[in-house]
């Protein structure tokens, strides 16, 4: 198959991409190994997608589907194994078939790192979350546990205690690896409590919503919810001895350009202070806009 713009990963930002490309009048091929619409199909309840009002992430990605097919983007089932450039030209090798393209948008996204422990599935979207943007208005006036000690545990352990009642702060060692400044603030809020030393050995509920965690210290802790921040994992083994990575995350400058003249990055998967489907999106708007420019340079 050939293609003026592969993108690789439909989530927001992949399919936003996709969107501008074909919009821009380039054949583009879209390609994803599960169903379009990334980590939205985990969102029970997304409102602060501007403009959209409040929705389902299924329905929402769903409606970046519908949107990117509309402009002409050819949208395939299949994973990516392997990215080389010969001359000018992209080859994509997949599990069906081999990708030429002159420019790739990658936007093959993160996943949240998992506690696994007993409860973890079967509550996540009724009270267990890996965003705090996205469900912590859930629980407003409620008692909310965090588990983590990163820069991502304490800003949102933070932000959900201006939400909550009050703020049950989980983490396994005595000493947070988040930012000093950050530890200050979790430290001076008066609603978060922290319980150090311990790790989380299962969440329980009555089958819909979250009542406690058990702790390995044998506590049972009563919590209306319980958001995870233990860390992401970037979806970006493919571009390992290819791109220039940093603890996983693609590198790219403020175009979504990566080390690699003519591959662009955006979403989860790149390098960026804030991951949220609007700014995924706006990654996908911003390295299609570049792509174009790279494919016009070709021909100069
Ligand atoms: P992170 O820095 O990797 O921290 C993960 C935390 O989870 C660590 O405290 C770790 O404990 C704990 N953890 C890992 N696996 C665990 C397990 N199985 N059970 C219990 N605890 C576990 O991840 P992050 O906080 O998501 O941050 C990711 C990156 O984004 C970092 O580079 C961070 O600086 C950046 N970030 C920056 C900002 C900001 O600048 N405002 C905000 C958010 C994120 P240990 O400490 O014991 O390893």
């Amino acid at each position: 198959m050939e293609c003026d713009v592969l993108v690789i990963g439909c989530g927001p930002a992949g399919l936003a991409a996709a969107g501008y490309s074909a919009r821009a009048g380039y054949s583009v091929i879209a390609i994803d190994s599960l169903a379009p619409g990334g980590q939205l199909l985990y969102i029970h309840e997304i409102e602060n997608y501007p403009g959209a009002g409040s929705m389902s992430g299924y329905a929402l990605a769903e409606s970046f589907e519908k949107q990117a097919a509309s402009f002409g983007v050819r949208i395939e089932f299949m994973e990516a194994k392997s990215i080389t450039k010969e001359g000018s030209t992209f080859i994509v090798t997949t599990d069906s078939d081999a990708i030429r393209a002159k420019a790739v948008i990658f936007a093959s996204g993160a996943r949240h790192r998992h506690l696994g422990c007993p409860g973890e599935e079967e509550y996540q979207g009724k009270g267990v979350s890996y965003c705090a943007t996205c469900d912590g208005p859930f629980f407003k006036g409620k008692s909310i546990a965090v588990v983590g000690g990163g820069d991502t545990a304490l800003t949102d352990a933070l932000y959900l205690s201006r939400i909550g009642r009050e703020v049950h702060l989980i983490h396994r060692r005595d000493e947070f690896r988040g930012q000093k400044a950050l530890q200050d603030r979790v430290r001076a809020a008066g609603n978060i409590i922290l319980h150090m030393n311990r790790n989380v050995l299962s969440i329980n509920g009555n089958g819909k919503t979250v009542s406690s965690l058990t702790l390995t210290s044998g506590e049972e802790l009563p919590a209306d919810a319980a958001f995870i921040f233990v860390g992401i994992t970037p979806n970006s083994e493919l571009l390992e001895g290819f791109a220039e990575l940093s603890g996983g995350f693609v590198v790219t400058d403020s175009g979504m350009r990566t080390s690699v003249p003519g591959l662009f990055a955006a979403g989860d998967v790149r390098d960026t202070p804030f991951r949220q489907v609007v700014t995924a999106a706006g990654d996908g708007a911003l390295a299609a806009h570049s792509a174009d420019e790279y494919i016009q340079s070709l021909k100069a």
